[in-house]
């Protein structure tokens, strides 16, 4: 069947994503949702941070250089690809350069001790244990590249996200599951997907609620619901505590798995193998 069919076709139909109108305003900052977005204004969030990878930049262009079917967009505005990964323009530049600059930082230390430090396996002899200094600065990262990547709707919604990011608090009650898992260094390894939801309708255990973020070194998922068995909930780590945990923010140790990705991207479920990094159509 696969033979005859318009695979990037379905996967577009398949990816119930977002379709701005033509000429919608790129509308406010999603992190401080007061600064207007302008050309003035507004600044590129790297997705994941651009320290998370060690490297000669020649090298790291590579690991997003080639999604498939051009440069994702998202609400009106393209991405860009450069030598450091994805960038999206949502954020103001006093948000970008102020708060998530810091934790963008503790996510690029954490992400480069990843690979660096030595390999220890967990108990079982298959995951392995990780170091993670400032485990609430992560977390903070991790929520402010999610709204970088979201609609405004989201961050409007999860209005407690979006001060955790910002530093508004010391802690959350996380909105989501946060799964987190090792990403391999291969070229095939790189997912960006929306929050959005998938039924089983190629096989039993396919059910999920998610978005994911991934590069190597590391990746997770943000979910809610159920996790079908088919995406092997048993094998991602959740990491909730790294926004629930209140005092100083101090470092800890967790068991994660190594896989190429949590859910994948649609284009990915739909393109058979996964070919590269992907990233459905934002
Ligand atoms: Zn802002």
């Amino acid at each position: 069947m696969y033979d005859v069919i318009d695979r990037a076709a379905v996967a577009k139909a398949a990816a119930l994503n977002y379709f701005p109108e033509r000429g919608q305003p790129a509308g406010r900052c999603r992190l401080c949702r007061s600064v207007p977005l302008t050309r003035a204004t507004r600044s590129r969030e790297h997705v994941p941070a651009r320290s998370s990878l060690l490297g000669p930049p020649g090298d790291r262009a590579e690991r997003w250089g080639f999604i498939p079917r051009g440069r994702p967009k998202l609400d009106g505005l393209a991405s860009k690809v450069i030598q450091d990964g994805l960038q999206f323009p949502t954020l103001c530049r006093d948000c970008n350069n102020g708060v998530s600059s810091a934790t963008a930082g503790a996510y690029g230390a954490f992400a480069q001790a990843l690979q660096s430090s030595p390999n220890l396996l967990a108990p079982d002899g298959v995951a392995r244990l990780v170091r993670v200094n400032r485990p609430r600065a992560v977390a903070r990262a991790m929520a402010t590249v999610m709204l970088a990547i979201e609609p405004e709707a989201f961050a409007d919604l999860h209005v407690g996200l979006r001060e955790f990011a910002q530093g508004v608090h010391e802690s959350i009650e996380p909105p989501f599951r946060f799964l987190a898992y090792l990403v391999p260094d291969s070229k095939r390894a790189g997912v960006l997907q929306r929050f959005h939801g998938r039924i089983p309708v190629l096989g039993p255990g396919g059910e999920v609620t998610a978005g994911e973020i991934s590069r190597h070194p590391f990746g997770w998922i943000y979910a809610s619901g159920t996790i079908g068995s088919a995406y092997r909930p048993d094998l991602l780590t959740d990491v909730g505590d790294w926004f629930r945990a209140e005092g100083e923010d101090t470092g800890s140790t967790v068991a994660l798995h190594t896989r190429l990705a949590g859910i994948d991207s649609v284009n990915a479920v739909f393109g058979g193998n996964k070919p590269g990094p992907t990233a459905d159509y934002l």
